[in-house]
């Protein structure tokens, strides 16, 4: 090669490495490498979860293999596909710990093809279960990696939902069946969306002893389910108001309010419910108004006396800056398992941090987005609470993960151990599970 050319050359490969946003192809095959991706639903636990792992070629560190932990919830066998089919053909062979170089090239691929559905949510289980190997190959907990700690406990709150929320439709045959939707629940133990009707002070009295300060009540669901929510009569949104006074009554500001309402509201009834809450200075209302347009939710927020929360239901960063940019949003609530894992939770959780807008993590949906949140929060100042949901903690999560939350006095302490926190118990990767499926070099 003459000078010229060898200068030509040299020229170019500057410029493509600055110009493209795709990763250099040998920049992401270091390693240690990943070798095999295995997931599996647990229909008989919890039929919407996606439960992954990712294992490496490292080993064991301080004698325990290296395997990522990851999920994600919602048409768990869609996600699988789009994990074992799309995402595994970059993955297999590559470095476990290329996480950004992963991310940002399955981003771009699969938006190439409009995909934001089931490709987010493979590739918010990948994210957390790579972090979840960097975490274990540094022998620190995630949070460390992220820059942390920022807090040594995490305030939770409790979400007023059952045992059976989420679980199985034959197990909840008063579910109408979609995820979201949930159920009215039954009477018993840790059946706190049925309580939160019926009872709704003495759960109040139950969850001040325990020390939680904050739980959110879905109250208006019943009467979504009744009649859809397009209209709300005063009758109807005294129904739904009557728990939180009857709260107020007996506990007075000792646990903070807010009420959920799943997107399920038109604007003409989400006028109404805002209106009945105001007395009640809820902490925040999320989702009364569904999450279809940004000028809707801003008008709403204008014109109302009650903080907002917006909303798990968006899932692209830039949904959020428009949320921000609007001021539609007084708290900003993100599922790390389905915006694109701890990744696009941080950055998400930076933005909102810019406008001064808290950050709200969401649950309901798994062990490993409960503990994605945990982590992020332990290295984020912008985080102001993490939902819970005492009934899974203490009903579902001992059937899926080799170390449980703990909640006390209305919190989480960051956790200890190397990675995420918890690994899925191996008994739930059974390959003759029929909601199995594994892919290897
Ligand atoms: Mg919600």
């Amino acid at each position: 090669m003459n000078q010229l050319h060898k200068m030509t050359a040299e020229s170019n490969a500057l410029f493509v490495s600055r110009a493209s946003s795709v990763p250099q192809e040998h920049a992401y095959r270091r390693g240690p490498r990943i070798v095999a991706i295995e997931t599996v639903v647990p229909h008989d636990i919890m039929p919407g979860l996606l439960a992954v792992r990712i294992h490496t070629d490292a080993g064991s560190v301080g004698g325990v293999p290296v395997i990522g932990h990851g999920e994600t919830y919602y048409i768990p066998t869609a996600a699988a596909a789009v994990l074992h089919d799309f995402m595994s053909h970059r993955l297999l062979g590559s470095d476990a710990r290329a996480i950004e170089s992963h991310w940002r090239f399955l981003f771009e691929r699969m938006t190439a093809f409009g995909g934001t559905g089931a490709e987010f949510r493979a590739l918010s289980a990948v994210d957390v279960a790579l972090w979840d190997i960097a975490g274990q190959l540094a022998e620190q907990p995630v949070w460390r990696l992220l820059g942390g700690p920022v807090r040594d406990l995490v305030p939770v709150y409790n979400s007023c939902g059952g045992p059976l929320y989420g679980r199985t439709n034959r197990q909840a045959p008063t579910s109408v069946g979609w995820p979201g939707h949930g159920d009215s629940g039954q009477p018993g133990p840790l059946e706190d969306n049925y309580a939160s009707v019926h009872t709704p002070a003495d759960l109040a009295e139950e969850l001040v002893q325990l020390g939680y300060k904050g739980m959110k009540l879905w109250s208006f669901d019943a009467v979504y389910r009744r009649q859809g929510g397009h209209f709300l009569s005063a009758k109807d949104v005294r129904e739904g108001i009557a728990p939180f006074e009857q709260i107020r009554e007996r506990v007075g500001d000792s646990i903070e309010l807010m009420l959920d309402g799943h997107g399920f509201f038109s604007l003409a009834a989400a006028r109404r419910i805002a209106e009945g809450m105001r007395a009640i200075r809820p902490l925040w209302m999320e989702d009364v108004l569904r999450p279809d347009s940004v000028e809707a939710m801003a008008a709403f927020r204008a014109e109302i006396d009650v903080p907002i929360a917006v909303s798990e239901m968006l899932i692209m960063a830039d949904h959020y800056r428009q949320v921000l940019d609007a001021r539609a949003a007084d708290y900003v609530m993100i599922d790390p398992t389905w915006v694109g894992g701890i990744t696009a939770t941080r950055r998400i959780a930076d933005l909102a941090q810019l406008y001064n807008v808290p950050t709200l993590m969401h649950d309901c949906t798994g062990p490993f987005t409960l503990l994605a949140g945990i982590n992020v929060a332990a290295a984020h100042c912008g985080v102001a609470f993490q939902e819970t949901v005492r009934a899974h903690i203490a009903t579902l999560y001992p059937l899926l993960i080799d170390e449980n939350v703990k909640i006390a006095d209305g919190h989480i302490a960051i956790p200890t151990r190397p990675g995420i926190g918890a690994r899925w118990l191996p008994e739930l990767f059974q390959p003759e599970h029929p909601g199995y499926r594994r892919s290897s070099l």
